[in-house]
């Protein structure tokens, strides 16, 4: 049996890849890490990481999307920067050929990443995007410096039932000269009883007269990016493009429920934050995206058959509410005692299976309906409830993200339905970008958490 997995510093990460690209072929892609903290990422020198291939893999994966992009256009690529919708927009993109499809919404971590070094809040501030707003501010910085993400040949932006913050800061991207195809989601409510309904994946239900409209609303998607490509986006492909997006559904389903209900906890907090991202956009290659994911797979489940974990067996199990816009606390956690056990990240519409026994769009319609937050703060209460229910979770801790319109009172809806659904402990953190002059105090809140955890265990 090999001994247990610990984490490792990025020195030990490098050199494992030192040792690896001495054996078996990798990647082109994958190298060590200190190559990136060269071109700023110095946040990489503060974290901690699984010590496995599988997850130095998923790592230079990340952090070499800015350079595949950039190839991509300068291949000729179409580059489609889907904004907001977290999930449904490049689903549809990926199904065309020579086409390419991320999120300039990811520039929120680069401040973390880079431990503000990349002036991109600076240059919002200039634009009146101060710290009152979210994280995702930095994108207006990356438009307007241009030093990381290729400016894409569309952008496509959801509007309606979205944050303040975003609609805010897109539009102002908007009037820089970055012209965006709007396309309207409506705030999900739950049907009328004589209302004709849909059944949305995760469990929610829709009228289905909402359905419909935002069936129309990607229609209009659809034929802007068919414009973009010069080539037809049809049913079969994108029905093929469905096919495609669940099998990276699929396996990271099989990794949440191993990594979050295994009794020897198998990947750290952060590797499993890491990889949950790859499905929004598949971190700029799909097919890529799948074989990463499968590497981590194996991993862990070499790991769940040895009963081998990163952490003590009796360490807590939280269920972690929103990301965290400073990658180190995920570290924290394990340092604190805990463990994960379930996740919701804002995005658990871009985790559940698309149907593929509805017409492709409209199955794309019910999946973007079924976006957390374009419902009600109780219906997102309730996912959590039965989501950290099935995984076993010992306590709910809510991460509020500074300036985010939604935190402000979300995290108590979701606090007060979990005590009274689970009746087991909730707390709420704030984590800022670079959260260093609040660990002690977010340790504290964390251990408090832990503690409470195995007070109740002797109960
Ligand atoms: S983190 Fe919250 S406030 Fe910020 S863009 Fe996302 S949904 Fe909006």
């Amino acid at each position: 049996m090999n001994p247990p997995p610990k984490r490792i510093s990025m020195e030990g990460l490098d050199l494992l890849c030192a040792r690896r690209s001495a054996g078996a072929p990798m990647p082109a892609y994958v190298g060590p890490l200190r190559r990136h903290v060269a071109e700023g990422d110095r946040r990489l020198l503060r974290l901690e990481y699984d010590a496995s291939p599988a997850a130095l893999r998923l790592w230079s994966f990340l952090l070499t999307e800015e350079e595949r992009l950039h190839a991509a256009h300068a291949a000729g690529a179409k580059i489609v920067g889907a904004m907001k919708d977290l999930g449904t927009v490049p689903v549809m993109a990926y199904a065309l050929p020579n086409v390419v499809a991320f999120y300039p919404d990811g520039a929120w971590w680069t401040p973390c990443v880079m431990e503000l070094s990349d002036g991109l809040f600076c240059i919002a501030q200039s634009l009146g995007f101060g710290e009152s707003f979210c994280p995702v501010r930095a994108m207006l910085g990356a438009f307007v410096n241009r030093a990381h993400f290729p400016i894409p040949d569309i952008l496509i932006c959801s509007a309606g039932a979205v944050c303040d913050d975003f609609s805010a800061i897109a539009q102002r991207v908007e009037s820089l000269g970055h012209p965006i195809l709007w396309w309207e989601m409506p705030h999900r409510r739950r049907p009328e009883p004589d209302e004709p309904a849909v059944e949305l994946p995760g469990g929610f239900s829709a009228p289905a007269s909402q359905a419909a409209f935002v069936r129309s609303e990607l229609e209009r998607v659809r034929a802007a990016l068919e414009g973009l490509a010069g080539a037809p986006l049809g049913d079969a492909e994108l029905a093929a493009g469905i096919a495609e997006a669940n099998r990276v559904r699929r396996l990271l389903a099989d990794l949440r429920r191993l990594a979050y209900t295994a009794e020897a906890c198998p990947m750290p907090a952060l590797e499993m934050l890491i990889a949950e991202m790859l499905a929004i956009h598949f971190c700029s290659d799909r097919a890529e995206s799948i074989r990463v994911l499968a590497d981590l797979l194996e991993e862990v489940r070499r790991r769940v058959k040895e009963k081998v974990g990163i952490v003590a067996k009796d360490a807590a199990r939280v269920f972690w509410v929103n990301p965290v816009a400073d990658l180190r606390v995920m570290n924290l956690l394990e340092d604190s005692g805990g463990r994960l056990a379930g996740t919701e990240f804002l995005f658990s519409h871009a985790l559940d299976p698309i149907p593929e026994d509805l017409p492709p769009m409209e199955a794309l319609a019910r999946m973007a309906l079924a976006d957390p937050m374009a419902g009600p703060s109780a219906d997102r209460a309730a996912r959590i409830v039965r989501d950290a229910r099935a995984f076993g979770a010992e306590a709910v801790l809510v991460s509020r993200i500074p300036g985010a319109s939604h935190c402000a009172l979300e995290g108590a809806v979701i606090a007060r339905v979990v005590r009274e659904e689970l009746a087991i402990p909730v707390v709420e953190i704030e984590v800022p970008p670079v959260a260093d002059p609040m660990m002690p105090t977010l340790r504290s809140q964390l251990e408090a958490l832990v503690e409470t955890v195995q007070e109740r265990r002797k109960r």
